[in-house]
Protein backbone atom coordinates (compact mmCIF):
# COMPACT_ATOMS: atom_id res chain seq x y z
CA UNK A 1 0.00 0.00 0.00
CA UNK A 2 1.54 3.36 -1.10
CA UNK A 3 1.15 6.47 1.25
CA UNK A 4 0.24 9.29 -0.22
CA UNK A 5 0.09 12.01 2.46
CA UNK A 6 0.77 12.49 6.39
CA UNK A 7 -3.57 12.70 6.67
CA UNK A 8 -4.33 9.90 8.84
CA UNK A 9 -6.48 6.86 7.71
CA UNK A 10 -10.40 7.36 9.18
CA UNK A 11 -11.27 4.54 11.52
CA UNK A 12 -14.85 5.33 12.65
CA UNK A 13 -18.05 3.41 13.01
CA UNK A 14 -18.41 3.10 8.72
CA UNK A 15 -14.78 1.28 8.93
CA UNK A 16 -16.12 -0.93 11.32
CA UNK A 17 -18.84 -1.44 9.90
CA UNK A 18 -17.17 -2.41 6.60
CA UNK A 19 -14.42 -4.37 7.96
CA UNK A 20 -17.14 -6.36 9.76
CA UNK A 21 -19.08 -6.91 6.43
CA UNK A 22 -16.25 -8.07 4.66
CA UNK A 23 -15.58 -10.63 7.16
CA UNK A 24 -19.00 -11.69 7.35
CA UNK A 25 -19.13 -12.10 3.14
CA UNK A 26 -15.96 -12.63 1.36
CA UNK A 27 -13.24 -15.51 1.62
CA UNK A 28 -10.46 -13.50 1.82
CA UNK A 29 -7.53 -14.90 3.34
CA UNK A 30 -4.82 -12.98 5.05
CA UNK A 31 -1.33 -13.50 5.34
CA UNK A 32 -1.45 -12.80 9.35
CA UNK A 33 -4.21 -12.47 12.00
CA UNK A 34 -2.54 -10.84 15.07
CA UNK A 35 -4.64 -11.89 18.39
CA UNK A 36 -4.37 -9.03 20.66
CA UNK A 37 -3.70 -5.34 20.64
CA UNK A 38 -1.61 -4.44 23.07
CA UNK A 39 1.91 -3.05 22.53
CA UNK A 40 3.01 -7.02 20.94
CA UNK A 41 0.27 -7.15 18.79
CA UNK A 42 0.26 -3.31 17.23
CA UNK A 43 4.60 -3.92 16.75
CA UNK A 44 3.75 -7.11 14.78
CA UNK A 45 0.50 -5.45 12.86
CA UNK A 46 3.33 -2.51 12.11
CA UNK A 47 5.93 -4.69 11.07
CA UNK A 48 4.01 -6.83 8.74
CA UNK A 49 2.29 -4.61 6.93
CA UNK A 50 4.94 -2.45 6.46
CA UNK A 51 6.65 -5.46 4.44
CA UNK A 52 3.79 -5.92 2.54
CA UNK A 53 2.01 -8.99 4.19
CA UNK A 54 -1.97 -8.65 4.60
CA UNK A 55 -2.74 -8.21 7.84
CA UNK A 56 -5.52 -8.54 10.20
CA UNK A 57 -5.67 -7.78 13.83
CA UNK A 58 -8.39 -9.17 16.16
CA UNK A 59 -8.70 -7.74 19.49
CA UNK A 60 -11.52 -8.57 22.43
CA UNK A 61 -11.76 -5.62 24.04
CA UNK A 62 -10.03 -1.94 23.19
CA UNK A 63 -6.59 -1.11 21.80
CA UNK A 64 -4.27 -1.90 24.58
CA UNK A 65 -6.74 -2.52 26.87
CA UNK A 66 -4.56 -5.14 28.61
CA UNK A 67 -0.95 -4.45 30.80
CA UNK A 68 -0.25 -2.08 27.68
CA UNK A 69 -2.08 0.65 29.36
CA UNK A 70 -1.39 0.04 33.17
CA UNK A 71 2.45 -0.22 32.78
CA UNK A 72 4.82 2.09 34.63
CA UNK A 73 5.12 4.00 31.30
CA UNK A 74 8.81 4.04 31.28
CA UNK A 75 10.82 3.14 27.92
CA UNK A 76 14.12 1.71 29.81
CA UNK A 77 16.48 -0.08 29.63
CA UNK A 78 15.83 -1.56 33.44
CA UNK A 79 18.48 -1.22 35.61
CA UNK A 80 17.80 -3.70 37.93
CA UNK A 81 17.74 -6.62 35.46
CA UNK A 82 21.50 -5.77 35.15
CA UNK A 83 21.15 -7.63 39.00
CA UNK A 84 19.64 -10.52 37.56
CA UNK A 85 22.53 -10.96 34.76
CA UNK A 86 20.11 -9.83 31.87
CA UNK A 87 23.01 -8.28 30.06
CA UNK A 88 21.39 -8.48 26.88
CA UNK A 89 18.21 -7.86 28.03
CA UNK A 90 19.49 -4.42 28.78
CA UNK A 91 21.37 -3.60 25.60
CA UNK A 92 18.72 -4.57 23.22
CA UNK A 93 16.15 -2.16 25.39
CA UNK A 94 18.87 0.81 25.31
CA UNK A 95 19.13 0.25 21.67
CA UNK A 96 15.31 0.50 21.23
CA UNK A 97 14.65 3.52 23.78
CA UNK A 98 17.24 5.22 21.27
CA UNK A 99 14.94 4.09 18.13
CA UNK A 100 12.07 5.36 20.31
CA UNK A 101 13.18 8.47 20.58
CA UNK A 102 13.88 9.26 16.89
CA UNK A 103 10.45 7.67 16.02
CA UNK A 104 8.45 9.38 18.81
CA UNK A 105 9.66 12.03 19.98
CA UNK A 106 6.13 13.49 21.08
CA UNK A 107 5.72 10.12 23.30
CA UNK A 108 8.84 9.21 24.73
CA UNK A 109 10.54 11.64 26.19
CA UNK A 110 14.10 11.47 28.31
CA UNK A 111 13.72 12.38 32.20
CA UNK A 112 16.88 12.32 34.48
CA UNK A 113 16.08 10.00 37.22
CA UNK A 114 17.46 10.19 40.55
CA UNK A 115 18.44 6.49 42.45
CA UNK A 116 19.46 7.28 46.47
CA UNK A 117 20.78 4.31 48.50
CA UNK A 118 19.99 4.68 52.31
CA UNK A 119 21.94 2.82 54.96
CA UNK A 120 20.60 -0.49 54.78
CA UNK A 121 19.68 -0.76 51.33
CA UNK A 122 20.89 -3.74 49.48
CA UNK A 123 22.19 -1.31 46.82
CA UNK A 124 24.85 0.90 48.30
CA UNK A 125 26.20 3.77 46.42
CA UNK A 126 29.51 1.76 45.00
CA UNK A 127 26.79 -0.59 43.90
CA UNK A 128 24.87 1.80 42.13
CA UNK A 129 28.17 3.48 40.54
CA UNK A 130 29.46 0.02 39.02
CA UNK A 131 25.61 -0.76 38.26
CA UNK A 132 25.47 2.73 35.82
CA UNK A 133 28.81 2.15 34.82
CA UNK A 134 27.53 -1.07 32.94
CA UNK A 135 24.62 0.70 31.76
CA UNK A 136 26.48 3.67 30.34
CA UNK A 137 28.77 1.08 28.55
CA UNK A 138 25.52 -0.86 27.23
CA UNK A 139 24.04 2.90 25.61
CA UNK A 140 26.78 3.80 24.13
CA UNK A 141 24.37 5.12 21.35
CA UNK A 142 23.22 8.13 23.46
CA UNK A 143 26.60 8.93 24.91
CA UNK A 144 24.58 9.78 28.04
CA UNK A 145 26.68 8.88 31.47
CA UNK A 146 25.03 8.89 34.92
CA UNK A 147 26.45 11.30 37.95
CA UNK A 148 27.29 10.39 40.93
CA UNK A 149 25.83 12.91 43.93
CA UNK A 150 27.06 13.26 47.38
CA UNK A 151 24.28 13.01 50.31
CA UNK A 152 24.50 16.94 49.96
CA UNK A 153 24.36 17.30 46.36
CA UNK A 154 21.73 14.37 46.28
CA UNK A 155 19.47 16.85 48.79
CA UNK A 156 20.04 19.63 46.86
CA UNK A 157 18.51 17.67 43.74
CA UNK A 158 15.53 16.55 45.69
CA UNK A 159 14.88 18.21 48.60
CA UNK A 160 12.17 15.72 49.78
CA UNK A 161 14.59 13.24 50.47
CA UNK A 162 15.15 12.03 53.62
CA UNK A 163 18.64 13.66 54.98
CA UNK A 164 19.35 11.17 57.59
CA UNK A 165 21.04 7.32 56.69
CA UNK A 166 21.42 9.21 52.87
CA UNK A 167 24.56 7.46 51.69
CA UNK A 168 24.51 9.19 47.62
CA UNK A 169 22.85 9.14 44.76
CA UNK A 170 23.02 8.19 41.10
CA UNK A 171 21.35 10.60 38.50
CA UNK A 172 20.85 8.76 34.69
CA UNK A 173 18.70 9.12 31.93
CA UNK A 174 15.69 6.60 30.83
CA UNK A 175 12.23 7.60 29.60
CA UNK A 176 8.85 8.04 30.18
CA UNK A 177 5.82 7.29 27.77
CA UNK A 178 2.31 6.95 27.65
CA UNK A 179 2.11 3.18 27.10
CA UNK A 180 -1.94 3.50 25.75
CA UNK A 181 -0.95 6.02 23.17
CA UNK A 182 2.36 4.34 22.57
CA UNK A 183 0.14 1.42 21.47
CA UNK A 184 -2.11 3.54 20.04
CA UNK A 185 0.77 5.12 17.64
CA UNK A 186 1.96 1.73 16.90
CA UNK A 187 -1.26 0.49 15.45
CA UNK A 188 -2.42 3.51 13.52
CA UNK A 189 0.69 3.48 11.77
CA UNK A 190 -0.05 -0.02 10.99
CA UNK A 191 -3.37 0.92 9.58
CA UNK A 192 -1.61 3.57 7.52
CA UNK A 193 0.75 0.32 5.69
CA UNK A 194 -3.09 -1.47 5.18
CA UNK A 195 -3.60 -3.33 7.97
CA UNK A 196 -7.20 -3.92 9.21
CA UNK A 197 -7.94 -3.99 12.91
CA UNK A 198 -11.51 -5.18 14.49
CA UNK A 199 -11.82 -4.36 18.59
CA UNK A 200 -14.43 -5.82 20.45
CA UNK A 201 -14.28 -8.97 18.71
CA UNK A 202 -13.05 -12.07 20.81
CA UNK A 203 -11.18 -14.81 19.29
CA UNK A 204 -12.58 -17.94 20.85
CA UNK A 205 -11.23 -21.26 18.33
CA UNK A 206 -8.58 -21.27 16.21
CA UNK A 207 -8.45 -24.08 13.93
CA UNK A 208 -7.24 -25.82 10.93
CA UNK A 209 -3.19 -26.42 10.41
CA UNK A 210 0.04 -24.51 9.32
CA UNK A 211 -0.79 -21.94 6.03
CA UNK A 212 -4.25 -22.37 6.30
CA UNK A 213 -5.84 -21.47 9.84
CA UNK A 214 -9.58 -20.73 10.58
CA UNK A 215 -10.01 -17.78 13.22
CA UNK A 216 -13.82 -18.05 14.90
CA UNK A 217 -14.96 -14.92 16.65
CA UNK A 218 -17.61 -14.30 19.32
CA UNK A 219 -20.28 -13.06 16.72
CA UNK A 220 -20.03 -15.91 15.18
CA UNK A 221 -17.80 -14.62 12.27
CA UNK A 222 -14.55 -15.94 11.43
CA UNK A 223 -11.27 -15.49 8.68
CA UNK A 224 -8.92 -17.32 7.62
CA UNK A 225 -5.45 -16.73 7.50
CA UNK A 226 -2.01 -18.53 6.27
CA UNK A 227 -0.26 -17.28 9.65
CA UNK A 228 -1.78 -16.72 13.09
CA UNK A 229 -0.05 -15.17 16.13
CA UNK A 230 -0.94 -14.50 19.18
CA UNK A 231 -0.18 -11.62 21.46
CA UNK A 232 -2.63 -11.88 23.91
CA UNK A 233 -0.35 -10.93 26.83
CA UNK A 234 -1.78 -12.55 29.89
CA UNK A 235 -4.81 -14.12 28.54
CA UNK A 236 -2.33 -16.31 26.13
CA UNK A 237 -4.21 -19.11 27.21
CA UNK A 238 -4.77 -23.28 26.39
CA UNK A 239 -7.78 -21.94 24.09
CA UNK A 240 -5.80 -20.19 22.29
CA UNK A 241 -2.85 -22.06 22.01
CA UNK A 242 -3.67 -25.60 23.38
CA UNK A 243 -0.54 -27.51 25.31
CA UNK A 244 1.73 -25.51 24.56
CA UNK A 245 0.11 -23.16 26.71
CA UNK A 246 0.61 -25.10 30.08
CA UNK A 247 3.21 -24.12 32.53
CA UNK A 248 4.50 -21.28 30.14
CA UNK A 249 4.07 -17.95 31.92
CA UNK A 250 3.18 -16.37 35.28
CA UNK A 251 1.29 -13.88 36.26
CA UNK A 252 2.72 -11.21 38.32
CA UNK A 253 0.17 -8.14 39.58
CA UNK A 254 1.31 -4.33 39.74
CA UNK A 255 -0.75 -1.53 41.09
CA UNK A 256 -0.10 2.00 40.77
CA UNK A 257 -1.60 4.93 42.78
CA UNK A 258 -1.74 8.64 41.65
CA UNK A 259 -1.63 11.80 43.98
CA UNK A 260 -1.05 15.29 43.10
CA UNK A 261 2.01 17.31 42.90
CA UNK A 262 0.95 19.54 45.54
CA UNK A 263 1.18 16.37 47.90
CA UNK A 264 4.39 14.49 46.78
CA UNK A 265 6.10 16.86 44.56
CA UNK A 266 9.13 15.81 43.26
CA UNK A 267 11.43 17.24 41.07
CA UNK A 268 12.03 14.17 38.93
CA UNK A 269 11.32 10.30 39.12
CA UNK A 270 13.13 8.84 41.77
CA UNK A 271 13.81 5.43 42.41
CA UNK A 272 13.61 3.84 46.02
CA UNK A 273 14.62 0.55 47.37
CA UNK A 274 12.18 -1.82 48.15
CA UNK A 275 13.65 -3.77 51.98
CA UNK A 276 14.65 -7.07 51.76
CA UNK A 277 13.35 -7.73 48.49
CA UNK A 278 15.15 -7.81 44.75
CA UNK A 279 12.62 -4.86 43.57
CA UNK A 280 12.65 -1.01 43.24
CA UNK A 281 9.68 1.19 42.85
CA UNK A 282 9.25 4.73 41.07
CA UNK A 283 8.10 8.18 42.21
CA UNK A 284 6.79 9.87 39.20
CA UNK A 285 6.19 13.54 38.18
CA UNK A 286 3.36 13.56 35.65
CA UNK A 287 2.18 17.29 35.13
CA UNK A 288 -0.58 18.36 37.69
CA UNK A 289 0.21 15.15 39.34
CA UNK A 290 2.51 12.54 40.64
CA UNK A 291 2.02 8.53 40.42
CA UNK A 292 3.77 5.47 42.40
CA UNK A 293 4.55 2.26 41.76
CA UNK A 294 4.60 -0.81 41.34
CA UNK A 295 4.37 -3.70 43.40
CA UNK A 296 4.92 -7.22 42.26
CA UNK A 297 2.92 -10.34 43.57
CA UNK A 298 1.83 -13.70 42.02
CA UNK A 299 -1.76 -13.11 40.50
CA UNK A 300 -4.41 -16.12 39.42
CA UNK A 301 -7.79 -14.76 38.10
CA UNK A 302 -8.82 -12.61 35.20
CA UNK A 303 -6.01 -10.09 34.26
CA UNK A 304 -8.70 -7.78 32.78
CA UNK A 305 -10.25 -7.03 36.38
CA UNK A 306 -7.18 -7.26 38.83
CA UNK A 307 -8.19 -3.95 40.82
CA UNK A 308 -6.23 -2.14 43.37
CA UNK A 309 -6.76 -3.75 46.96
CA UNK A 310 -6.53 -1.14 49.70
CA UNK A 311 -3.74 -3.24 51.21
CA UNK A 312 -1.78 -2.35 47.70
CA UNK A 313 -2.30 0.65 48.28
CA UNK A 314 -1.20 1.35 51.88
CA UNK A 315 2.45 -0.54 50.82
CA UNK A 316 3.23 1.44 48.20
CA UNK A 317 2.87 4.44 50.75
CA UNK A 318 4.32 3.42 53.51
CA UNK A 319 7.47 2.17 50.82
CA UNK A 320 7.52 6.09 49.71
CA UNK A 321 6.99 7.49 53.28
CA UNK A 322 10.40 5.95 53.93
CA UNK A 323 12.29 8.15 51.37
CA UNK A 324 9.92 10.76 51.12
CA UNK A 325 8.96 11.62 54.67
CA UNK A 326 7.76 15.12 54.11
CA UNK A 327 4.98 14.23 50.97
CA UNK A 328 1.48 14.45 51.85
CA UNK A 329 1.01 10.25 51.58
CA UNK A 330 -2.09 9.61 53.29
CA UNK A 331 -4.69 6.89 51.24
CA UNK A 332 -7.61 9.24 51.32
CA UNK A 333 -4.83 11.82 48.63
CA UNK A 334 -5.03 8.99 46.49
CA UNK A 335 -6.85 10.40 43.54
CA UNK A 336 -6.69 7.65 40.90
CA UNK A 337 -5.09 4.16 40.22
CA UNK A 338 -4.42 1.21 37.69
CA UNK A 339 -3.52 -2.50 37.82
CA UNK A 340 -1.70 -4.12 35.18
CA UNK A 341 -0.63 -7.89 35.10
CA UNK A 342 2.64 -8.88 33.83
CA UNK A 343 3.03 -11.97 31.38
CA UNK A 344 6.18 -13.10 32.36
CA UNK A 345 7.84 -16.10 30.82
CA UNK A 346 8.17 -18.93 33.11
CA UNK A 347 12.16 -19.81 34.11
CA UNK A 348 11.83 -23.84 33.43
CA UNK A 349 14.19 -24.62 36.57
CA UNK A 350 12.54 -22.66 38.86
CA UNK A 351 8.46 -23.30 38.81
CA UNK A 352 6.47 -21.26 40.99
CA UNK A 353 9.01 -19.05 42.13
CA UNK A 354 9.00 -15.66 43.46
CA UNK A 355 7.68 -13.25 40.17
CA UNK A 356 10.63 -10.30 41.41
CA UNK A 357 12.91 -12.86 40.35
CA UNK A 358 11.25 -14.06 36.88
CA UNK A 359 12.86 -12.34 33.24
CA UNK A 360 11.24 -9.76 31.51
CA UNK A 361 12.28 -11.61 28.47
CA UNK A 362 9.80 -12.63 25.77
CA UNK A 363 9.29 -15.99 24.49
CA UNK A 364 8.43 -17.50 21.06
CA UNK A 365 6.52 -20.06 21.04
CA UNK A 366 4.42 -22.81 18.65
CA UNK A 367 1.28 -23.91 19.56
CA UNK A 368 -1.09 -26.33 18.35
CA UNK A 369 -1.70 -26.60 14.54
CA UNK A 370 1.32 -24.18 13.98
CA UNK A 371 -0.25 -21.42 15.60
CA UNK A 372 2.57 -18.96 16.50
CA UNK A 373 2.47 -16.60 20.32
CA UNK A 374 4.66 -14.20 21.63
CA UNK A 375 4.80 -13.69 25.25
CA UNK A 376 6.71 -11.79 28.11
CA UNK A 377 8.56 -8.86 27.45
CA UNK A 378 8.52 -4.97 27.71
CA UNK A 379 6.86 -2.08 26.08
CA UNK A 380 10.53 -0.89 25.25
CA UNK A 381 11.58 -3.88 23.62
CA UNK A 382 8.21 -4.28 21.06
CA UNK A 383 9.82 -3.44 18.16
CA UNK A 384 12.39 -5.79 18.21
CA UNK A 385 10.49 -8.71 19.49
CA UNK A 386 7.72 -8.10 16.39
CA UNK A 387 10.86 -8.23 14.04
CA UNK A 388 11.86 -11.66 15.60
CA UNK A 389 8.01 -12.89 15.20
CA UNK A 390 7.80 -11.38 11.56
CA UNK A 391 10.75 -13.18 10.43
CA UNK A 392 9.83 -16.19 11.64
CA UNK A 393 6.10 -15.91 10.16
CA UNK A 394 8.10 -14.95 6.58
CA UNK A 395 9.96 -17.81 6.72
CA UNK A 396 7.09 -19.99 7.20
CA UNK A 397 4.70 -18.34 4.45
CA UNK A 398 7.73 -18.13 2.01
CA UNK A 399 8.53 -21.96 2.12
CA UNK A 400 4.63 -22.18 1.96
CA UNK A 401 4.89 -20.19 -1.46
CA UNK A 402 4.02 -16.89 -0.84
CA UNK A 403 6.24 -14.33 -2.47
CA UNK A 404 9.53 -13.36 -0.52
CA UNK A 405 8.06 -9.77 1.11
CA UNK A 406 10.24 -6.44 1.89
CA UNK A 407 12.64 -6.64 4.51
CA UNK A 408 11.59 -5.13 8.50
CA UNK A 409 12.62 -1.30 7.93
CA UNK A 410 10.11 -0.48 11.15
CA UNK A 411 13.77 0.73 13.19
CA UNK A 412 13.84 3.11 9.98
CA UNK A 413 10.55 5.43 10.05
CA UNK A 414 8.86 7.30 12.69
CA UNK A 415 5.27 6.15 13.88
CA UNK A 416 3.85 9.88 13.15
CA UNK A 417 4.21 11.19 10.00
CA UNK A 418 5.16 14.87 9.36
CA UNK A 419 7.52 17.59 10.35
CA UNK A 420 7.94 17.87 13.97
CA UNK A 421 6.54 21.24 15.72
CA UNK A 422 7.93 24.72 15.05
CA UNK A 423 8.35 26.75 17.67
CA UNK A 424 5.28 28.90 16.48
CA UNK A 425 3.36 26.01 17.25
CA UNK A 426 4.43 25.38 20.39
CA UNK A 427 3.96 28.50 21.72
CA UNK A 428 -0.09 27.78 20.51
CA UNK A 429 -1.70 26.96 23.14
CA UNK A 430 -4.30 24.62 21.88
CA UNK A 431 -1.63 22.87 20.18
CA UNK A 432 0.65 23.08 22.96
CA UNK A 433 -1.75 20.84 24.79
CA UNK A 434 -1.84 18.66 21.85
CA UNK A 435 1.67 17.99 20.67
CA UNK A 436 2.55 15.71 23.28
CA UNK A 437 0.25 13.27 22.79
CA UNK A 438 -0.33 13.91 19.10
CA UNK A 439 2.63 14.84 17.62
CA UNK A 440 2.95 16.14 14.13
CA UNK A 441 -1.00 14.72 13.97
CA UNK A 442 -1.94 17.52 16.31
CA UNK A 443 -2.17 19.90 12.93
CA UNK A 444 -4.76 17.85 12.04
CA UNK A 445 -6.90 17.72 14.90
CA UNK A 446 -7.17 21.64 15.14
CA UNK A 447 -8.31 22.60 11.78
CA UNK A 448 -11.48 21.41 13.50
CA UNK A 449 -11.30 25.45 14.87
CA UNK A 450 -10.19 26.56 18.08
CA UNK A 451 -14.51 26.58 19.22
CA UNK A 452 -14.40 22.63 18.97
CA UNK A 453 -11.04 22.50 21.04
CA UNK A 454 -12.28 23.63 23.91
CA UNK A 455 -10.61 22.32 27.17
CA UNK A 456 -12.54 19.37 29.02
CA UNK A 457 -11.97 20.39 32.16
CA UNK A 458 -10.59 23.74 32.76
CA UNK A 459 -6.84 23.06 33.83
CA UNK A 460 -6.10 19.86 32.30
CA UNK A 461 -4.68 19.74 28.55
CA UNK A 462 -7.22 17.27 27.18
CA UNK A 463 -9.48 19.09 24.34
CA UNK A 464 -13.04 18.21 23.00
CA UNK A 465 -11.39 17.80 19.32
CA UNK A 466 -9.33 14.66 20.86
CA UNK A 467 -13.03 13.09 21.26
CA UNK A 468 -13.89 14.05 18.23
CA UNK A 469 -10.83 12.57 16.67
CA UNK A 470 -10.93 9.43 18.41
CA UNK A 471 -14.36 9.09 17.17
CA UNK A 472 -12.98 9.66 13.35
CA UNK A 473 -9.82 8.36 13.32
CA UNK A 474 -9.07 6.04 16.64
CA UNK A 475 -11.01 3.07 16.29
CA UNK A 476 -13.02 3.91 20.14
CA UNK A 477 -16.24 1.50 20.58
CA UNK A 478 -17.04 3.11 24.03
CA UNK A 479 -16.78 6.24 26.07
CA UNK A 480 -14.43 4.48 28.18
CA UNK A 481 -12.08 3.74 25.78
CA UNK A 482 -11.80 7.52 25.09
CA UNK A 483 -11.95 8.87 28.52
CA UNK A 484 -8.99 6.22 29.64
CA UNK A 485 -7.09 5.26 26.98
CA UNK A 486 -6.93 7.56 24.09
CA UNK A 487 -7.53 10.61 26.92
CA UNK A 488 -5.64 9.51 30.44
CA UNK A 489 -8.66 11.50 31.84
CA UNK A 490 -9.89 8.94 34.48
CA UNK A 491 -5.92 8.36 35.96
CA UNK A 492 -5.53 11.94 35.81
CA UNK A 493 -8.10 11.69 38.33
CA UNK A 494 -10.93 9.14 38.50
CA UNK A 495 -13.61 11.79 39.55
CA UNK A 496 -13.29 14.02 36.93
CA UNK A 497 -14.28 11.78 33.84
CA UNK A 498 -17.89 11.77 35.81
CA UNK A 499 -18.59 15.36 34.71
CA UNK A 500 -18.10 14.80 30.98
CA UNK A 501 -18.66 11.13 30.41
CA UNK A 502 -22.54 11.76 29.46
CA UNK A 503 -21.47 14.30 26.68
CA UNK A 504 -18.59 11.82 25.18
CA UNK A 505 -21.21 8.99 24.93
CA UNK A 506 -23.52 11.76 23.34
CA UNK A 507 -21.02 11.95 20.82
CA UNK A 508 -20.29 8.71 20.39
CA UNK A 509 -23.70 7.70 19.97
CA UNK A 510 -24.70 10.32 17.25
CA UNK A 511 -21.80 8.94 15.15
CA UNK A 512 -22.67 4.98 15.67
CA UNK A 513 -26.08 5.80 15.92
CA UNK A 514 -28.80 4.95 18.66
CA UNK A 515 -30.71 6.05 21.15
CA UNK A 516 -30.80 7.84 25.01
CA UNK A 517 -30.52 3.64 25.84
CA UNK A 518 -27.67 3.04 24.31
CA UNK A 519 -26.05 6.53 26.02
CA UNK A 520 -27.43 5.21 29.23
CA UNK A 521 -25.18 1.87 28.76
CA UNK A 522 -22.35 4.17 27.56
CA UNK A 523 -22.04 5.86 31.04
CA UNK A 524 -22.43 2.70 32.85
CA UNK A 525 -20.48 0.66 31.38
CA UNK A 526 -17.98 3.49 31.52
CA UNK A 527 -18.83 4.00 35.75
CA UNK A 528 -18.54 0.06 36.00
CA UNK A 529 -14.80 -0.42 34.25
CA UNK A 530 -13.50 3.13 36.38
CA UNK A 531 -14.67 1.45 39.83
CA UNK A 532 -13.09 -1.86 39.26
CA UNK A 533 -9.99 -0.36 38.02
CA UNK A 534 -8.94 2.47 40.76
CA UNK A 535 -11.68 1.62 43.69
CA UNK A 536 -13.28 4.58 43.58
CA UNK A 537 -17.04 5.35 43.34
CA UNK A 538 -17.77 7.25 40.27
CA UNK A 539 -20.75 10.32 40.19
CA UNK A 540 -21.59 11.19 36.83
CA UNK A 541 -23.75 14.26 36.61
CA UNK A 542 -25.16 15.28 33.38
CA UNK A 543 -23.04 17.94 31.09
C1 LIG B 1 2.72 -3.17 36.57
C2 LIG B 1 3.48 -3.24 35.29
C3 LIG B 1 4.45 -2.29 35.00
C4 LIG B 1 5.16 -2.36 33.82
N1 LIG B 1 6.03 -1.36 33.52
C5 LIG B 1 6.71 -1.37 32.37
C6 LIG B 1 7.54 -0.28 32.02
O1 LIG B 1 7.61 0.72 32.73
N2 LIG B 1 8.23 -0.35 30.87
C7 LIG B 1 8.16 -1.42 30.04
O2 LIG B 1 8.86 -1.42 29.03
N3 LIG B 1 7.34 -2.46 30.30
C8 LIG B 1 6.59 -2.45 31.44
N4 LIG B 1 5.73 -3.46 31.74
C9 LIG B 1 5.59 -4.58 30.81
C10 LIG B 1 4.66 -4.22 29.63
O3 LIG B 1 3.59 -3.43 30.07
C11 LIG B 1 4.15 -5.50 28.97
O4 LIG B 1 5.25 -6.30 28.63
C12 LIG B 1 3.37 -5.22 27.69
O5 LIG B 1 2.41 -4.21 27.86
C13 LIG B 1 2.69 -6.50 27.23
O6 LIG B 1 1.98 -6.20 26.07
P1 LIG B 1 1.19 -7.32 25.29
O7 LIG B 1 0.72 -6.70 24.03
O8 LIG B 1 2.02 -8.54 25.17
O9 LIG B 1 -0.04 -7.69 26.24
P2 LIG B 1 -1.37 -6.87 26.52
O10 LIG B 1 -1.13 -5.42 26.51
O11 LIG B 1 -2.00 -7.44 27.71
O12 LIG B 1 -2.25 -7.17 25.24
C14 LIG B 1 -2.92 -8.39 25.03
C15 LIG B 1 -4.24 -8.07 24.33
O13 LIG B 1 -4.82 -9.29 23.86
C16 LIG B 1 -6.23 -9.14 23.96
N5 LIG B 1 -6.83 -10.48 23.96
C17 LIG B 1 -6.73 -11.41 24.92
N6 LIG B 1 -7.41 -12.53 24.57
C18 LIG B 1 -7.96 -12.28 23.35
C19 LIG B 1 -8.79 -13.05 22.47
N7 LIG B 1 -9.20 -14.28 22.76
N8 LIG B 1 -9.19 -12.48 21.29
C20 LIG B 1 -8.78 -11.22 20.97
N9 LIG B 1 -8.00 -10.45 21.79
C21 LIG B 1 -7.58 -10.98 22.95
C22 LIG B 1 -6.42 -8.41 25.29
O14 LIG B 1 -7.69 -7.79 25.38
C23 LIG B 1 -5.26 -7.43 25.27
O15 LIG B 1 -5.63 -6.16 24.74
C24 LIG B 1 4.95 -3.42 32.91
C25 LIG B 1 3.97 -4.37 33.19
C26 LIG B 1 3.22 -4.26 34.36
C27 LIG B 1 2.11 -5.23 34.62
Amino acid sequence: MTIQSDEPRPWGPAQTRALRERLRSADMVWDLVVVGAGITGAGVARDAAMRGLSVLVIERRDVAFGTSSRSTRLVHGGVRYLEQGDVGLVYEALRERSRLYAAAPHLVRPARFLFPAFVGDRLGPWKLRIGLTLYDALNFHRGQVHEYLTPEAAGLAEPMLRSEGLRGAVAYEDAVTDDARLTLAILTDARRHGAEVLTYAGVTRLAGRALDHEIKLDDGTGARARAVLVAAGPWSSPTLLGQAAEGLMSLSKGIHIVMRAQDVGVRQPIVIQAPKQRRILFVVPWGMRTYLGTTDAPYVGDPGSSGVAETEELELLELVARVLPGANLRADRVVSAWSGVRPLVRAAAAPGSDTVELSRKHRIVEGDDGVLAIIGGKLTTYRSMAEEAVDIVVKRLVAGGRTRPGPCITHLRALVPGDPPGCDELADAVLADLIPRHGPAARWLTRAGAEKCTRLVEDLPYRWCEVDHAIAYEGVQHAIDILRRRLPLVLTDARLGGAVVAEVARRLVDAHGGSQADIDEEIERYREEVSTETRRPVSVTSS
